[in-house]
């Protein structure tokens, strides 16, 4: 499979130089040259097999199904449930996919998981080391530096805005020992973080010296990767043949919900996608006025979906532009100076209004939520679980089968969900002593050439 930029400039690449690329050199994102049709299999097949099989178009020439196999057996062995990924009935028509068995106990392990185990394949196999360099807004980089932790030719600095994740999320990513492993505290947000790292893969020269590599959600592999759980989610309800089954996906990034529309896209049986944000609303507000305008964070109850710029939404603005490079980079450098983005009646009518639905989500409809479903089901969900579940109750039809996507663990943001119920969710086994183990961070202003010095030092230490 060949990849092309969405910006149309960057050169045409294979699977492993898109994987260690992360952004394209002209600024914009990778996605595959075509779409292959990727058809349903069978609900006996365990995760991992069912992960290699969908995953095999997008790596072919790239990577053999046999290693592509071992790989998948290997990430998904981490997790608590052997089904990694398993679905829980909540009502008629109503589904949670569960998606936090993983180490760190949220979506993202399931996507860098296998990235670790991927990288560590590829760069042994090219003996070359790299500087993975991403921002997180809470749990991406848990999941990042869980999935390469042990990668022996990766050393990674993940940035995080200062005081604003819960203390677990801080204490997954500060209190690995392992020393490839730099968490950097940043004074401003998730969206200063995410742009200082774009503008340190902006610098060719910088990206050159320091072989800078990206596992943030721009990364196509973690796309890609996600895309498996809509597909075994339909197999397990065996909805193959029957009516399409919608999702509703709590967004911040667009990330997730993009492996869904890809999921369609490749011949999945989905049906709508529902965009449930909280207050920090660009996605819903789009799908309101067709216009993106960009706003400014605030912090909620679901600090992993903090974010006023959803980055993934330009794979899907490639495609509104019928794959026009030009067009998109176009639009985009428009977003980036005036702040609007809008899409024209013929886009928004061909790819928005049939398939997506929108809905944003206070705190306190959060909180509602999360002691409803205690209520009535006796189950604890996280805030982001929560906002897609009220999404769903807004946008679904009662006979329409709905799939929420059940993004974290409880114990993840346990405070928010002990002030809903009145329940402290406790920490998995493996994570129970998380709050006495020694912190290691260092602590950077939001100041580009402050970051570059401190990425520069990290990838002379090897
Ligand atoms: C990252 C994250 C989200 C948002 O996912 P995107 O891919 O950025 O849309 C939602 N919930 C949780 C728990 C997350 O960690």
């Amino acid at each position: 499979m060949r990849y092309v930029s969405t910006r149309g400039e960057a050169p045409v690449l294979g699977f492993n130089e898109t994987l260690l690329a992360g952004l394209a050199s002209d600024g914009g994102l990778y996605v595959p040259e075509t779409w292959p049709n990727v058809p349903h299999g069978d609900a006996s097949t365990s995760f991992a097999e069912r992960a290699a099989e969908i995953m095999a178009p997008f790596v072919a020439g790239d990577v053999p199904h046999s290693v592509l196999l071992r790989l998948c057996n290997e990430a998904y062995s981490t997790f608590r449930d052997s089904r990694v990924a398993p679905l829980r009935e909540v009502g008629k028509n109503r589904w949670l996919l569960e998606l936090f068995h993983g180490p760190t106990l949220a979506f993202k392990d399931v996507a860098l998981q296998f990235i670790g185990k991927v990288f560590d394949h590829v760069l042994q196999e090219r003996g070359q080391r790299i500087t993975v360099v991403g921002a997180t807004s809470g749990d991406t980089g848990s999941a990042a530096i869980d999935g390469v932790k042990t990668c022996s030719n990766v050393e990674m600095v993940i940035l995080y805005p200062k005081g604003r994740i819960s203390e677990v999320q801080r204490r997954q990513m500060t209190t690995v020992a392992a020393p490839n492993v730099h968490a950097v505290s940043i004074d401003g947000t998730f969206d200063d973080c995410q742009d200082l790292v774009k503008a340190m893969f902006n610098d060719a020269v910088f990206r050159e010296r320091h072989q800078l590599s990206a596992v943030n959600s721009i990364n196509w592999a973690r796309v890609m990767a996600q895309v498996v759980y809509y597909y075994t989610a339909i197999e397990q309800l065996h909805a193959v043949e029957s009516s399409p089954v919608s999702f509703s996906v709590p967004t911040g990034n667009f990330g997730n919900v993009l492996s869904g529309w890809i999921a369609r896209r490749l011949g999945a049986n989905v049906g709508n996608l529902i965009v449930g944000s909280n207050t920090n609303d660009i996605l819903t507000r789009f799908f309101e006025t067709q216009t993106m305008t960009t706003a400014s964070v605030v912090a909620t109850l679901s600090p992993s979906m903090d974010i006023q710029v959803s980055s993934n939404f330009e794979r899907l603005l490639f495609e509104m532009n019928s794959r026009d490079g030009r067009a998109t980079a176009r639009q985009m450098v428009d977003f980036r100076t005036r702040g609007t983005l809008t899409a024209t009646p013929d886009q928004f009518g061909t790819w928005i209004r049939p398939m997506f639905r929108g809905h944003r989500c206070s705190d306190d409809a959060t909180l509602e939520m999360i002691s409803r479903t205690h209520r009535e089901l006796g189950i604890l969900v996280d805030p982001h679980t929560a906002v897609g579940l009220v999404a769903t109750s807004a946008c679904a039809d009662p006979d329409e089968p709905v799939v929420t996507l059940a993004t974290a663990h409880p114990a993840k943001f346990a405070d928010a969900v002990e002030r809903a119920t009145g329940t402290r969710p406790s920490l998995p086994e493996h994570l129970a002593d998380l709050l006495s183990r020694p912190e290691r961070s260092a602590e950077l202003p939001n100041d580009l050439a402050a970051v570059k010095r401190f990425v520069a030092g990290v990838s002379a230490t090897r």
